[in-house]
């Protein structure tokens, strides 16, 4: 996951808030949990942009403290997802769709597998986790 780490520069649909990820990684996940499918429509497609990240335009920033370990951030004007964070590290999860597309990004895993619906299912070949084998995995709070 340490491997072709780089900034990355991107910005939300109303261009109010740019995001730069000073240690972005390439590899994208996915996230088929509830709580991402109710905040998205969908699953989250997510890149580890790590805990050095600059928001400009924090005015129309808003937060929402989703639950005790982590909080959502979107552009309180055209309502773009900005990021999942986790409180206790500082880590951003930030959407894959905010960043300009390169051909380095690599479609790698999906997490709370076990939460997916039937109605749909990815083809490519990533490293699949359960939510039960996320917490033993990262350790859980
Ligand atoms: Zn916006
Ligand atoms: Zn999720």
């Amino acid at each position: 996951m340490t491997a072709n780490v780089k900034e990355r520069r991107g910005h939300c649909l109303c261009g109010a808030i740019t995001v730069t990820a000073a240690n972005a990684g390439n590899g994208v996940g996915a996230c088929h949990c509830g709580m991402c499918r109710r905040w998205g429509g969908g699953p989250y497609m997510e890149i580890n942009c790590g805990s050095d990240v600059q928001i400009d335009g924090e005015e129309n920033l808003s937060v929402f403290d989703s639950s005790k370990w982590a909080e959502r951030g979107f552009c309180s004007n055209c309502g773009t997802h900005l990021f999942y964070r986790i409180k206790e590290t500082g880590q951003h999860m930030m959407p894959v769709g905010l960043f300009d597309n390169d051909d380095e990004l690599v479609f790698r895993s999906q997490v709370f597998i076990d939460e997916k619906p039937s109605f749909y299912r990815f083809a490519n070949e990533t490293e699949d986790l359960t939510g039960a084998e996320i917490f033993a995995k990262y350790g859980s709070s």
